[in-house]
């Protein structure tokens, strides 16, 4: 109902116009990526995050196309390798955000390890050495290596490096705010350190994992050498975004037109967090007033 009440539309024609959108996905199979990526290409102008961070730091949006969009995905998740066809059919650019203690093993995501008694949104909560406690004695540890993959392999990266943009999403996915500082300067620089070493890649930006951060996260940042970090806070990027905290709109990795249409667009988010139903800018409350007239600004 939404897709066809005009509503995107609108907002693409008026909201998004004149800003950068930059849309996230997760693990998304080959066939659902062609369904959603062909619709986005249709609907607005998909260019790299490369672009709109130069034209950022130019301090010049002028140049970029009307209703720019960017394509993510986080954590490198083994099904991103489906997409290389996919990109190089369309011919457009995608950024994706590797952690750089998954990639190249049979290492798992803590937050993919189901157990009963393990709840993921509980342990975001807790300091992250209390959550690894809590997750070794459920037999999981960030080294332990499983029979099966589930980031993508050294090769997938090296064979997909001329037609993405690998950049960096820490080590093992802590939520940053969540770590001592020592840790949080440990995920911070040697994720950069080993893209860079081991996969030869160009490592200048971060995607927060779960989002999180903080003033002291930015800091580490930038004393590390990043010159942009991307979050998931809601809303579109202008020449006022602070490059530490790039606005990104999530959607799910089913493919579904009717779902894409009405998230990259943001009036999903917009109205699950009206009625709290949906992370606002990192809280599960309902949108203050004043944030939901920031949006139009
Ligand atoms: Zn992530």
């Amino acid at each position: 109902m939404i897709r066809y009440s005009g509503l995107p539309l609108l907002i693409r024609e008026t909201l998004q116009r004149n800003k950068v959108t930059i849309v996230m996905f997760h693990d998304l199979p080959g066939e659902a990526a062609f369904r959603a990526f062909s619709f986005l290409v249709k609907k607005y102008n998909v260019i790299s995050l490369e672009a709109f961070q130069e034209a950022h730091r130019r301090g010049d949006l002028s140049k970029l196309p009307p209703k720019s969009l960017i394509i993510t995905l986080d954590d490198g998740h083994i099904s991103n390798y489906q997409l290389l066809p996919v990109v190089q059919e369309l011919q457009i650019p995608i950024s994706i955000f590797l952690c750089s203690g998954l990639v190249g093993t049979n290492r798992h995501f803590w937050f993919k390890y189901k157990r009963k008694e393990l709840k993921p949104e509980r342990l975001k909560k807790l300091p992250n050495t209390r959550k690894l406690e809590i997750l070794a004695e459920a037999g999981f540890f960030l080294e332990r290596e499983f029979d099966t993959p589930q980031a993508l392999s050294k090769e997938h990266v090296l064979g997909m490096k001329h037609a993405v943009n690998f950049q960096c999403h820490t080590v093992f996915h802590p939520c940053l705010p969540k770590c001592d500082r020592e840790e949080a300067w440990e995920e911070i620089v040697e994720s950069k350190r080993a893209l860079e070493e081991e996969y030869g890649l160009e490592v200048d930006t971060l995607a927060y994992p779960n989002g999180d951060y903080s003033d002291r996260e930015i800091a580490l940042l930038k004393e590390a050498g990043y010159r942009n970090a991307i979050t998931v806070d809601f809303g579109f990027n202008s020449l006022k975004t602070n490059p530490f905290q790039f606005k990104r709109i999530s959607i799910d990795d089913m493919g579904d037109v009717d779902a894409i249409c009405v998230k990259s667009c943001g009036i999903w988010t917009f109205l699950m967090g009206l009625i709290g139903k949906q992370r606002w800018n990192g809280k599960m409350e309902p949108i203050p007033m004043k944030e939901v007239l920031s949006v139009l600004h």
